[in-house]
């Protein structure tokens, strides 16, 4: 049946400023790296794709590489775009990045103007769209000068490929160093994005944060729970249909060390009176740099328990410091 969306889907979340840009965005947006590949059902894919929407989430996150297979993300994004979101293209932010592996040879991944372009390109042609709203360099290319990287994206927005750009697991220094380009382009760069979670608090303690509240862009943060450590999911072992599951080997022993702590930090939340999910959202979006938590979902009852972080997102000093304790420990 034709979806039609929900009349009520912005009367849910509050729409925050991207840094100093005039795009806003709510603090949850759902990123299409895992659960989103040909390994996936598409019925479930379009389920969690209405549902986030249904309930004000308008920014998907994609990249070229994401699937598996590398590709597939964006090509079923594709498929569901035609079929149910086409009409709600001005409401929805769709993102895709260039930088890791995509292609053999020395043209297919990192930062020359050679790959960024021609992956755009493909991301373009498999999802369909005429542009996207934020395009973003993946990584830091060493080998690459950073004006190369700069104009290559610049040139995207000139051509109207993209709309804002992004950087993602840039550095400090390497951060700035982009910026000025940027600021001396004129580009309309806006967004970083970084892993930032109770486990891995490195934007914060390396001055990434400091920076980017300084220039005045977004930080929105991918894996806020840790690829589902910081939830229910591992507290009776490890299910079947997780991703620790999927992942293999490193993922199980990383949940298996972290068993302690995540129980510690369930008992927490259940004070809180909310689920651990919950709860590590809104400890990072009590960031003050954090604009958006950029989540995955294989389930869309998984959607709606995280979308409730906003029924309590502030701490008391005395939580802060469990948490901290626990986290130290
Ligand atoms: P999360 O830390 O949010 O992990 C999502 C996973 O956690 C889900 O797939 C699910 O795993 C589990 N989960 C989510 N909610 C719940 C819940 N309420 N209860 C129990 N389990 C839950 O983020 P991701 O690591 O998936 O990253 C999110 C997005 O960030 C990506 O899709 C991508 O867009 C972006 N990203 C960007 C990177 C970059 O380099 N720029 C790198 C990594 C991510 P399960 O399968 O076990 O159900």
């Amino acid at each position: 049946t034709q979806y039609l969306a929900a009349s009520d889907r912005y009367e849910q979340l509050p729409y925050n400023h991207v840094g100093r840009s005039g795009l806003r965005l709510a603090p949850l947006a759902l990123g299409l790296w895992h659960n989103f590949g040909d390994i996936d059902a598409l019925s479930n894919q379009r389920a969690l794709l209405r549902y986030a929407f249904d309930h004000g989430i308008t920014h998907f996150d994609m990249a070229n590489n994401y699937g598996p297979s590398a590709g597939s993300a964006e090509t079923n994004f594709g498929q569901l775009y035609k079929e149910d979101f086409k009409p709600y293209r001005d409401e929805l932010v769709l993102s895709s990045k260039a930088g890791f592996y995509m292609w053999p040879g020395p043209y297919g991944e990192y930062g020359s103007r050679k790959y960024i372009i021609a992956s755009a390109d493909q991301s373009l042609r498999r999802t369909g769209l005429d542009y996207f709203d934020i395009f973003y360099s993946h990584r830091y290319d060493p080998n690459t000068p950073l004006e190369e990287t700069a104009e290559a994206l610049d040139h995207l927005v000139r051509q109207r490929k993209a709309l804002y750009i992004g950087i993602s697991n840039y550095g400090v220094e390497e951060t700035a160093a982009i910026t000025k380009i940027f600021r001396e382009l004129k580009t309309p760069y806006i967004i970083h994005q970084d892993a930032y979670n109770m486990f891995h608090q490195e934007p914060a303690t390396s001055g990434l944060f400091d920076l980017l509240e300084k220039e005045g862009t977004g930080a929105i943060v991918f894996s806020p729970l840790a690829q589902g450590q910081l939830t229910g999911r591992y507290l009776n072992g490890i299910p079947d249909d997780s991703r620790a599951v999927r992942e293999g080997d490193w993922m199980q022993k990383e949940v298996k060390a972290h068993l302690p702590k995540i129980q510690q930090l369930n008992a927490i939340a259940q004070q809180r009176r909310q689920s651990l999910a919950e709860m590590a959202l809104a400890w990072d979006l009590q960031q003050p740099a954090v604009m958006t938590v950029l989540i995955g979902a294989s389930k869309v009852s998984q959607l709606e328990d995280n979308l409730k972080v906003l029924d309590h997102l502030d701490f008391t000093e005395d939580e802060l410091k469990a948490i901290d304790n626990v986290l130290k420990a």
